[in-house]
């Protein structure tokens, strides 16, 4: 053992110091029982393991040092499944021994301050202790291995831990209060936006990330973390927890990435009735030839506030007693939205229902009030828009058009099921617990199969004051397909099923079975629709 003088530099380990304390001391001392005691107590092993772990400890906090990685419980059975498939060399073994150690399974212990009773202070998500589900933070930990620990300090008890081989016994006393959530608790997110953690550039560990696209139910199994939470699929069998960015986070990255423009501004056409309710789509044109008559919001268009990263979600089934839910249909121009809600509406009358709008116009000899439209006066609709009772509404030569929350209303109240066809911008103030609306995208199918499937059908020209119906155009497709894209980019997120309209038939018995499951099934739903 090496000599060194106790003063020897402010530098010396207090390892070092430690190992030559007794040659040191030699002098000093008389007897010899004296001595040993002193070689005895300096040169017991775990005191000098203690001695190393403070200086190494020491050392690295002196660096700063910052995880590079939070899930390490799961990336511990990880690296354990991947070991055992390895030919066993003593490393391995050794490796797969500390790994295997339950300090490296998922739990921390901590002594409670007022209590001084020994308590779980943190579950990893994912790792044993969190799959043995037995486990729970803030429970109080009575023995171990049939060791009473209640008088033991947590380091005294990670000893008898990690003295334990194979199956350990623990004997707990649950916490009051719940702090794992519940069955009920569990908390579920809705991804509005599609993630791969292998493009992602900020993430601390890509093998780590759990990938997901638009429209996935995940699991929120951890916000401990500000930004990077854990969580996994909705159903998954698999117990393993993944990184995916948190709500702020992903806000904030997502507004620094925004481009300044993401939609064109939506325009209203004027449309023949088809013998029901009218549609007001969106078309460029429009814009050029009919500049007054519909504006909407600029606000409603460009909505910069709300950054599409997660919203939670809990499961909803409809009962009996319960109104239905509100459809929504949007859809471009000439995608056939209209010819598809004709033929539910006829499929069955007593089910579904359409809104009657308002109008300011006056009301024509075979038309009547409430079936048509609602006639009301110029300064009565003003004052409607004025206090929001409107979806959405419009002016055509000087008279204007809208369709109240309200008619909506007394469609559901009639028992029926109301579909409802509007500029997607609006859906947004439809999600509300009164409605519940499921909303349904009819999308074009590729160029080639519009121009095989719309040869010799026709569209209502938004071009003509007349609202004329002439052959599709190639430029009506591309502009179908173009506007398609927009509405899925830009509010792809609200879509609770897209329906490609290719051929009418087999679209139409979509949409159906779409119907018929909504009344039965269980839908994931904003949370904010279960309670009032
Ligand atoms: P008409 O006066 O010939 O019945 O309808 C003229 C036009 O008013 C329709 O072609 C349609 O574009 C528009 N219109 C009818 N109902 C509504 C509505 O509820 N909202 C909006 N924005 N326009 C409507």
């Amino acid at each position: 053992m090496p000599a060194l003088s106790a003063g020897s530099g402010s530098d010396t380990g207090l390892y070092e110091l430690l190992t030559a304390l007794p040659a040191q001391l030699q002098p000093h001392v008389d007897s010899q029982e004296d001595l040993t005691f002193l070689w005895d107590m300096f040169g017991e092993k775990s005191l000098h393991s203690l001695v190393k772990i403070h200086e190494k400890l020491h050392y690295y906090e002196k660096q700063n040092p910052a995880p590079i990685l939070h899930g390490a419980a799961a990336l511990a059975n990880d690296l354990a499944e991947e070991l055992q498939n390895k030919q066993l060399n003593s490393e391995i073994r050794e490796l797969l021994k500390l790994l295997s150690k339950p300090n490296l399974k998922g739990a921390t212990i901590k002594k409670d301050e007022h209590t001084g009773a020994v308590v779980v202070a943190r579950i990893m998500r994912g790792g044993a202790a969190d799959r043995s589900g037995l486990i729970h933070v803030g429970d109080e930990l009575r023995e171990v291995n049939g060791i009473p620990v209640e008088d033991k300090r947590p380091e005294e008890i990670i000893q008898i831990l990690a003295q334990s081989e194979g199956a350990i016994t623990f004997k707990i006393i649950p916490s009051i209060k719940e702090d794992v959530p519940s069955k009920e608790g569990k908390m579920y997110i809705k991804a509005l936006f599609d993630y791969d953690p292998y493009e992602d550039k900020a993430i601390p560990c890509k093998e780590a990330g759990l990938s997901f696209k638009k429209g996935n139910i995940l699991q929120i199994m951890s916000q401990d973390d500000a930004t990077w939470w854990q969580a996994k699929h909705e159903g998954d069998a698999n117990p393993r927890a993944g990184l995916i960015p948190s709500k702020h986070f992903q806000e904030r990255r997502f507004a620094l990435r925004r481009p300044e423009v993401l939609v064109q501004p939506l325009k209203v056409s004027n449309r023949k009735s088809s013998g029901f309710r009218r549609s007001f789509r969106l078309s460029r044109k429009d814009k050029k030839t009919n500049k007054s008559m519909y504006e909407c919001k600029k606000s409603d268009q460009y909505d910069t506030a709300d950054v599409p990263t997660y919203e939670e979600v809990s499961p909803y089934r409809r009962q009996n007693n319960e109104k239905y839910r509100l459809v929504v249909l949007v859809g471009p121009v000439g995608v056939g939205l209209n010819e598809l809600k004709r033929k539910l509406l006829i499929s069955d009358t007593q089910h579904y229902g359409v809104t009657v709008p308002h109008t300011t116009r006056a009301r024509r000899s075979q038309e009547s009030d409430g079936v048509e439209y609602i006639f009301i006066s110029k300064h009565l609709f003003e004052t409607d828009v004025q206090n929001n009772k409107f979806i959405e509404y419009g002016e055509y030569k000087n008279n204007y058009y809208g369709t109240s929350i309200d008619s909506v209303r007394s469609v559901l109240a009639k028992n029926k099921v109301c579909l409802l066809d509007v500029q997607p911008h609006t859906v947004k103030h439809l999600r509300t617990l009164e409605f519940k609306p499921f909303v349904i995208f009819i999308k074009p199918p590729s160029i080639e199969r519009l121009r095989e499937t719309r040869r010799n059908a026709k569209i209502i020209s938004s071009r003509d004051d007349q609202g004329t119906a002439k052959p599709f155009t190639e430029e009506d497709f591309q502009e179908m397909i173009k506007s398609a894209q927009i509405m899925e980019s830009q509010y792809g997120h609200l879509f609770d099923k897209i329906i490609v309209n290719d051929d009418l038939t087999v679209a139409y018995n979509e949409l159906k079975t779409t119907f018929d499951k909504l009344e039965t099934d269980t839908y994931w739903v904003p949370v904010s629709w279960l309670h009032s």
